[in-house]
């Protein structure tokens, strides 16, 4: 697939660091999908245990359990080197194995299914990507292929490429990638507003969940979109707010019982759980509690938090990222009051203080945050993959995409070479060098990117993919036939047990049959592993014993 638009529907996708969406242009508007959870959005984790894959919630709610084996964050590490100094650094916060791989680059190392496996970012971030195809595929009743995928503004060419990667292995046909400040401000609408004249500037913040990026983009008539300059905290959000909570609850925890719990991983996870649902909860609600039956030693714990507290216990953290505003408007040498448009991104956004204290910041203006903040940039996505498709109708108009790289692109120049970088509408750089020797003059285009995925390997990875989905598919087959044999042992077991079937059938009829359900179930108490044929085969082998019970 080369990124040409095949027949079928098209959908945009919001890879989030913690959390991602998936969304579709349909019957005149945008619908951010839900998955089999019913959750618009799904965590960006995949999880191996000793029998299966999981991936979105299933993954993240068994990770205290398993932290090992559950990967997450996996944005931080695609298209880097291992040895790049943020790598290193991320690597002493997670709780699971990195290594170095040949050409440098990081892998995960998981057990799975009792065997050690290594896994590129490219690889971990294709199954998130299959999740939301699969979510989208679902919905719409048919095969997805087409999507349009977002990335931080501030990626390089090389994490383009491997997000680009990561979407070929998921089987995806990558129409576009496009910035998510970009994404957010297509989502509001900004780049046909009837009342631009001249140039737009526009502020988008994206506050998520571990992330805080801050762009500053001017749009011009026609939609052209150009990103002024970014900022950020690499390690802002949500996630802090939270483990602010954490603290907090342990410290009262401390203080009450004189018994310490932060060794205790199992109740560190539920605490965090709890802390995280009663965060949200504080968005719109200004009281909540958080109750945990046996949290430690067979204490309950039960505290009562208010916004205001939630508020005093992160007020720095709300503070430091006005700071990175300040910073990036002056590097930007822009005054705030240039500003056009703020545009909110990111679930953190949702926070009332966040808003208020950016609001004020901005002397009282207007933010643009109608289109659920953590929404917004799948929303975007959506609106393009539909552009791109051909698939909209005429209220989706014509898209100019023109990101400015935040790389810069100024090597010095060497004699006798001329170098031509060109920026395609993904963002990705390609380079054609002219070597002038000896009078005579060479050409050279590199289309590779040092540390990009060979086509042959990202085939092996395609097939790979494959093989992890049909064993997903064969593990559910399997869990769903051994429930089927227990139900079907249950009801017989019932019948059995009623009056009606013990004076119509023949007594040695019954003997029989409950000779089979008890040879049935002991079967299965003692052939927990037996694969799917033979179970399906003792189920219809049962029911033809019993079917005189009916
Ligand atoms: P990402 O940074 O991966 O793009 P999101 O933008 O979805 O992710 O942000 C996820 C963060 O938003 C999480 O920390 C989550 O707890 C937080 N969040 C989601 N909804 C709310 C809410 N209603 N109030 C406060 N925080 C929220
Ligand atoms: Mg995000």
């Amino acid at each position: 697939m080369d990124g040409k638009v095949t027949d079928s529907p098209a959908i945009g996708i919001d890879l989030g660091t913690t959390y991602s969406r998936v969304a579709v242009w349909k019957h005149n508007r945008v619908k951010i999908i839900p998955n089999d959870q019913g959750n618009r959005t799904t965590p960006s984790s995949v999880a191996f245990a000793d029998a299966e894959r999981l991936i979105g919630d299933s993954a993240k709610n068994q990770q205290t359990m398993n932290h090992a084996n559950t990967i997450y964050d996996a944005k931080r590490l695609i298209g880097r080197r291992f040895s790049d100094s943020k790598v290193q650094e991320d690597i002493k916060l997670w709780p699971f194995k990195v290594v170095k791989g040949s050409a440098d680059t990081p892998k995960v190392v998981v057990t799975h299914k009792g065997q050690e496996k290594e896994f590129l970012a490219e690889e971990i971030s294709s199954m998130i990507l299959g999740k939301m195809k699969e979510t989208a595929e679902a919905y719409l009743g048919k095969v997805v292929e087409n999507a349009v995928i977002t990335v931080p503004a501030y990626f390089n060419d090389s994490q383009r490429q491997a997000t680009k990667d990561a979407g070929t292995i998921a089987g995806l046909n990558v129409i576009r990638m496009i910035n998510e400040p970009t994404a957010a401000a297509i989502a509001y609408g900004l780049d046909n507003k009837s009342d631009i004249v001249g140039k737009m500037n526009v502020l988008v913040f994206d506050l998520g969940g571990g992330t805080f990026d801050v762009s500053l983009m001017t749009i011009e008539e026609g939609g052209v979109f150009e990103v002024k300059a970014v900022a950020g905290d690499t390690h802002l959000g949500g996630g802090d707010f939270v483990n602010r909570m954490v603290e907090y609850c342990a410290q009262e925890f401390k203080r009450r019982w004189k018994k310490d719990l932060t060794r205790n991983q199992r109740a560190l996870g539920r605490l965090r759980f709890a802390c995280e649902k009663a965060k949200r909860i504080l968005s719109c609600a200004t009281q909540t509690s958080i109750d945990l039956d046996f949290l430690h030693e067979g204490i309950d714990f039960s505290i009562k938090f208010t916004r205001a507290k939630f508020e005093e216990l992160n007020m720095d953290l709300f503070n430091k990222c006005i700071e990175t505003l300040e910073t990036c408007f002056s590097d930007a040498k822009m005054k705030k009051s240039c500003i056009d448009q703020v545009v909110l991104v990111g679930g953190s956004t949702r926070i009332p203080k966040v808003q208020h204290i950016l609001q004020e910041y901005f002397d009282g203006k207007e933010l643009c945050k109608n289109v659920n903040p953590d929404e917004a940039v799948a929303y975007g996505a959506a609106v393009m993959a539909s552009k791109v498709s051909g698939g909209s109708d005429k209220s989706v108009q014509d898209v100019v995409l023109h990101d400015v790289t935040p790389l810069s692109l100024a090597p010095k120049g060497v004699p006798k070479v001329m170098e031509c970088f060109e920026i395609d509408a993904n963002g990705i750089l390609t380079v054609t060098v002219s070597i002038i020797s000896t009078g005579k003059m060479k050409k050279l285009t590199i289309t590779n990117a040092i540390g990009r995925l060979s086509k042959e390997k990202i085939e092996k990875m395609v097939h790979d993919a494959e093989k992890y989905k049909y064993e997903d598919q064969e593990f559910k087959k399997k869990a769903e036939a051994h429930n089927a044999l227990e139900d079907c042992i249950y009801k017989m077991k019932k019948k059995i047990e009623e009056h009606s079937v013990k004076e119509s059938v023949h007594h040695e009829i019954l003997q029989v049959t409950k000779k089979a359900i008890d040879k049935t179930s002991k079967w299965l108490k003692d052939n927990q592993a037996a694969p799917f044929a033979e179970l399906h085969s003792k189920k219809v082998h049962l029911e033809f014993v019993c079917k005189s019970l009916f």
